[in-house]
C-alpha cells in the first residue's frame, strides 16, 4: 500500500526507470517532457488502436489508478480470454531476442506491462496471469507471465522510484551511451557534454538540435492586435493583411511598443509554454511572461550552488574572462593588417590584456566586476576604430550611452541588447533556472542578474559584430532608420524592423562551438550555455563559458 497522499507513479514512468534512472528523474521529478518524433509516432499508433470493440470482452485505451498500488496508467487494451483478463501493450519497435533467437519483451516494456496487469487485477477483482506486448515493426506478440518474479521486479522498481523522488540530485548519466542516441530527453540531459566534462578527450556526438524549431514572432506595428483563434495566434495590424501563426510553430512572442495582446492569446501562450516579452517603443526591455518551466528541484540546486561564494567567484572569473577575451579577439581580428593599430589602440589592448590577467587572480566577485568594467571601457573606446572610413559621421558613436542612448550607434547597440535579453531570458526559462539568482551581476539591478550574467557571453558575437558589420556594409539610413530627439535617439519603425531581421539572421547563423566541437546556431548556443551552466552544479562542471570567438 502506498502512503496516503503519495504521488502515483505512471506505468510509463516505470518504463523510463528501467531504461535509464536519469530519464525517470528528469521526467517524473523535474517534470521535463519533450515530445520527439518517436513519441508523436507512438501517440499516433495508440490513437489508431482506440476503436471501440462492441463485443464487450475487450476494453481499449482506458485509464486505471490505484492508491493502494501507488500506480496510474493508460492501458492500450485488455481482453477477456476464457474468463481471464489479459492486458495488451502496443510498441512500434522490435522485440528483444533471446540467445536462442526467440522474441522476448524488453525489460522496460515488461515492467510497464506488469504495472498495467496489477492495475487491471485490482479493477476486475481477479488474478491476471499474463500480459502481451505487440511489437508492430515485426508483427510479433510476446507473452509475459505475471509470476512472482515479475511482480518482485515491479515491487523493487517502485521502491527505487520512491527513493529517487526523495532526492534533490539528478542520477548520473548512463554508462550505456547507445541508450542516449534514442532518448527523447538527450537535448536536455546533454549526456555527451557530461562525458566530455569527465573526460577531456571525449569526442561528443551532437544530440543537441542545431537550430531552434519554430519562430520568434515580433509584433512591431503600432495599433496591432494579437488574438487567439483555436490553437493559432492571429496578428491583425490596423491596416493590411492578418498573419496567422500555429502555436506549435512559435517559440516566443515579442511585443514592441503600442501593440495589444488579448487575454485569450496570453492564455494560449502560457498554456503552451511560449514566453511573451514586452519592449518599449524605444527598445527597452519592460517585462516578460514565461510559464511552465522550472521545477523546485532545479531551483533548489541552483540556490545551494550560488549561495556558495567560492562557486560564484569561480563562475564570475570564467564569465569575465570569456567576455574580455571575446572583446580582445574581436578588436584584434577586425584590425588585422590595417592601419588602425596606432598608439591609442595599442594602449587600449594593453589595458584589456592586463585586466584579463587580473581577473584570473581576483579574490572576490566585486574585484572581477571592476576588471571586467575597466576592460569594457577600453573596448568601447576602440569600437569606432572598427568602422570603415565610409561610415557617415552621424552613425559613429560618441562614447557609450545607455539609458537613453544619445546617438544612433548607441541606439543600435541598446536595441539589440534588449532583443538579446529576451533571447537569454527565454533560454533560462527553458532550462528551468531562476533568472533572479545569478553569480556576477548585483541583485540591485532592475533586471534579473542571471540574464545579465549569461548575456555577457553573447554581446560581442551576437550583436556588436553584427552592428559593426552592418554599418560597414552601409545597411543603415541615418534619417529614415532613426528617430532623433534632443535628449535621446531611438530606432524608427523601419529601423526596428531592420534590426530585428539582422538579429534573427545572426541567431540562425551556425558556428562550431569550440568546446563541444559541433556546429549549431547562435540561438541554440544561448540555450546550450544555460544548460552547461546548470551542469556546473549537477556533477558535470567545467564547460560553461569556455567558448571563445575565433
Ligand atoms: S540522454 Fe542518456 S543519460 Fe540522459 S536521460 Fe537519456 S538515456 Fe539517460
Amino acid at each position: 500500500m502506498a502512503e496516503e497522499g503519495a504521488v502515483l507513479t505512471r506505468a510509463s514512468a516505470l518504463h523510463a526507470l528501467a531504461y535509464c534512472e536519469r530519464l525517470f528523474y528528469l521526467e517524473e521529478v523535474e517534470e521535463i517532457r519533450l515530445a520527439d518524433e518517436s513519441v508523436y509516432a507512438g501517440r499516433t499508433l495508440h490513437e489508431d488502436l482506440t476503436a471501440p470493440d462492441p463485443s464487450g470482452t475487450e476494453w481499449r485505451s482506458f485509464y486505471l489508478s490505484s492508491d493502494r498500488l501507488g500506480l496510474v496508467g493508460r492501458l492500450d487494451a485488455a481482453r477477456q480470454r476464457d474468463g481471464a483478463w489479459i492486458p495488451y501493450e502496443h510498441k512500434r519497435g522490435r522485440s528483444r531476442r533471446s540467445e536462442a533467437g526467440e522474441p522476448e519483451a524488453w525489460a522496460s516494456d515488461q515492467l510497464q506491462l506488469t504495472a498495467y496487469a496489477l492495475l487491471l487485477e485490482e479493477e476486475v477483482g481477479k488474478p491476471v496471469l499474463e500480459g502481451r506486448i505487440r511489437y508492430h515493426a515485426e508483427n510479433t506478440t510476446v507473452r509475459v507471465p505475471m509470476d512472482d518474479q515479475t511482480r518482485l521486479v515491479l515491487s523493487r522498481a517502485m521502491d527505487r522510484a520512491r527513493e529517487l523522488r526523495s532526492r534533490v540530485e539528478r542520477p548520473p548519466i548512463t554508462n550505456n551511451s547507445n541508450l542516449c542516441l534514442r532518448c527523447s530527453l538527450a537535448p536536455v540531459c546533454l549526456p555527451e557534454e557530461g562525458r566530455l566534462s569527465r573526460d577531456p578527450d571525449w569526442e561528443p556526438i551532437r544530440l543537441f538540435p542545431p537550430y531552434s524549431e519554430g519562430q520568434v514572432v515580433h509584433v512591431m506595428t503600432p495599433g496591432t492586435q494579437v488574438q487567439r483563434s483555436g490553437r493559432t495566434l492571429v496578428v491583425s495590424p490596423r491596416e493590411g493583411a492578418k498573419m496567422t501563426f500555429p502555436i506549435q510553430q512559435v517559440t516566443s512572442v515579442v511585443l514592441h511598443g503600442n501593440v495589444q495582446m488579448t487575454t485569450q492569446a496570453l492564455h494560449l501562450c502560457a498554456g503552451e509554454g511560449v514566453p511573451v516579452h514586452w519592449l518599449s517603443g524605444g527598445g527597452r526591455y519592460l517585462a516578460g511572461m514565461a510559464s511552465g518551466a522550472g521545477h523546485v528541484h532545479r531551483r533548489l540546486r541552483q540556490f545551494q550552488a550560488l549561495s556558495d561564494p567560492g562557486t560564484c567567484l569561480r563562475l564570475a572569473r570564467r564569465l569575465a574572462s570569456a567576455r574580455i577575451e571575446s572583446q580582445l579577439r574581436y578588436l584584434l581580428r577586425a584590425t588585422r593588417g590595417t592601419r588602425e593599430r596606432g598608439p591609442d589602440f595599442r594602449e587600449s589592448i594593453g589595458i584589456i590584456r592586463s585586466q584579463l590577467r587580473a581577473v584570473a587572480s581576483s579574490e572576490g566577485v566585486e574585484t572581477v566586476r571592476g576588471h571586467e568594467g575597466a576592460a569594457g571601457r577600453a573596448y568601447f573606446e576602440r569600437l569606432p576604430d572598427l568602422l570603415s572610413s565610409s561610415v557617415a559621421q552621424d552613425l559613429r558613436p560618441s562614447g557609450r550611452s545607455r539609458r537613453p542612448p544619445r546617438d544612433r550607434f548607441n541606439a543600435l547597440l541598446s536595441f539589440g541588447y534588449a532583443l538579446l535579453y529576451s533571447a537569454v531570458l527565454h533560454a533560462i526559462m527553458a532550462v528551468g533556472l531562476e533568472p533572479a539568482l545569478g553569480f556576477f551581476h548585483t541583485p540591485r539591478s532592475a533586471a534579473p542578474p542571471l540574464v545579465l550574467d549569461i548575456m555577457e557571453l553573447f554581446r560581442v558575437p551576437v550583436w556588436d559584430m553584427t552592428v559593426i558589420g552592418s554599418l560597414n556594409r552601409r545597411h543603415w539610413d541615418a534619417r529614415a532608420d532613426f528617430d532623433v530627439a534632443k535628449d535621446h535617439v531611438w530606432l524608427s519603425d523601419q529601423g526596428r524592423r531592420k534590426a530585428v531581421r539582422l538579429f534573427q539572421d545572426r541567431l540562425e547563423e551556425t558556428w562550431k562551438h569550440p568546446v563541444t566541437d559541433y556546429s549549431l546556431s547562435y540561438g541554440r548556443t544561448i540555450e546550450l550555455e544555460a544548460r552547461l551552466l546548470e551542469k556546473e552544479w549537477t556533477g558535470e562542471p567545467g564547460l560553461f563559458a569556455r567558448a571563445r570567438i575565433r
